[in-house]
């Protein structure tokens, strides 16, 4: 028999609902034609988790990931949380229910779809192949160092500390050869290693771990050399790995080169293989309920749980190729419709992507 996955299913606010749907769909398809099997858990969590259960992370929502290989989320927030206090708003349960899972990565791809490049902002031929993971640690470094304000000989003066020690380093810089090791095997590290210790650490950490992965190529690259890179030369980037802050400006950048928010997927991941799988976008509170979201960043979201934590490549493939399949055949969501009065919704988009999937 085969082995059977359970992931955790948490649609969310919003639009969450609609693109999950969808994935949902891509999943069941992907069992007929390859065998594989999965056991899906519904979930509450974030707004709708506030309004039914007071909490936006519900202990049930929690042990019910916990249980799971993975998880899919949808997307939380909205209007109607924004001026809730802290501890009652959906982004609280995010960071929470990150640090619970303990996920300490971010991995978020930007690829090309040839037939979308008029949508990015650069020129068509620099975009041509395309093909990036950003893997961006998520839990040390500056946003969670020690922060304070003093006064000093010219007035008050504010302190933000960078921390991180070796292990940290170690776990998000192994993965991240074992990502590329699943790819192009080329792995580029990102540092300050000229001014800043933690890059000087980060860079030796990197350089003791390189020979136990002697098929992946490496190479250090300072920040602000790669934030140029990536406009520049982006196809020749494969997998890029960092330190929290420098991840977070360069992923936004990086997503940027695709043109459009609704494409974009991402990966969370903890130790071992287990990873929560989410669009980069919100929960688009002004499209929600009119089925008009493109549910392609969520489909891809599944993607990539099929090759990161169940290492299932066939199938990753097969979403990826129906996805540039459905899109070089004209077919659009509004959000990258270039002829809106042209553009389909939610469900038939999902449809489409389903109906091309092949073994
Ligand atoms: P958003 O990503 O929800 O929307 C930004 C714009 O992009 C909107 O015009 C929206 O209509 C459009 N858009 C987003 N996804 C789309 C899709 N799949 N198809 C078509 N169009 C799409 O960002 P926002 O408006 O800043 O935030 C809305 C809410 O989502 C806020 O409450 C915010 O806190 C929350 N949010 C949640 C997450 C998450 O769940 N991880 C991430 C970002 C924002």
């Amino acid at each position: 028999m085969a082995d059977v996955k359970k992931i955790a299913v948490i649609a969310g606010d919003g639009i969450g609902p609609e693109v999950v749907a969808e994935a949902i769909k891509v999943m069941n398809k992907t069992e007929e034609l390859f065998g594989y099997k999965f056991s899906f858990e519904q979930g509450l969590f974030g707004g709708i988790a506030i309004d039914e259960k007071g909490t936006p992370l519900p202990q049930d929502t929690l042990d019910m990931c916990k249980r799971a290989d993975a998880v899919l989320l949808g997307a939380v927030g909205g209007p109607k949380w924004d001026n809730n206090p802290k501890e009652l708003r959906p982004e609280t349960g995010l960071l929470g229910i990150r640090k619970a899972l303990g996920l300490f990565s971010n991995i978020r791809p930007a690829t090309i779809f040839d037939c979308l490049k008029e949508a990015s902002t650069l020129k068509p031929e620099v975009l041509e192949g395309t093909d990036l993971i950003v893997v961006r640690e998520l839990t040390g470094g500056i946003y969670f160092g020690e922060k304070f304000r003093r006064e000093g000989e010219n007035g008050q003066e504010a302190v933000d500390t960078c921390v991180y020690n070796v292990a940290e380093v170690e776990r998000i810089v192994r993965q991240a050869f074992e990502i590329a090791q699943k790819r192009r095997k080329f792995l580029t590290s990102v540092d300050k290693a000229n001014v800043l210790e933690t890059s000087r650490l980060w860079r030796e950490v990197v350089n003791r771990i390189a020979p136990e992965y002697p098929d992946v190529e490496l190479e250090h690259v300072l920040v602000d050399n790669c934030a140029m890179q990536l406009l520049r030369r982006p196809s020749s980037f494969d997998v890029i790995v960092t330190e929290n802050m420098f991840g977070d400006i360069l992923s936004d950048e990086a997503a940027m080169l695709t043109g459009s928010i609704g494409m974009l997927s991402s990966a969370s991941l903890g130790e071992g293989a287990f990873g929560l799988y989410e669009p980069v976008h919100g929960s688009a509170p002004d499209i929600a309920g009119r089925g008009i979201a493109n549910p392609i960043a969520t489909i891809l979201s599944v993607a990539l749980m099929f090759r990161l934590t169940f290492g299932y490549e066939d199938a990753a493939k097969s979403i990826e190729d129906a996805v540039a399949e459905v899109l070089n055949a004209g077919h659009r969501t509004g959000d990258i419709a270039v002829d809106k009065s042209k553009a389909i919704g939610t469900q038939a988009m999902g449809e489409l992507i389903v109906a091309a999937m092949r073994k």
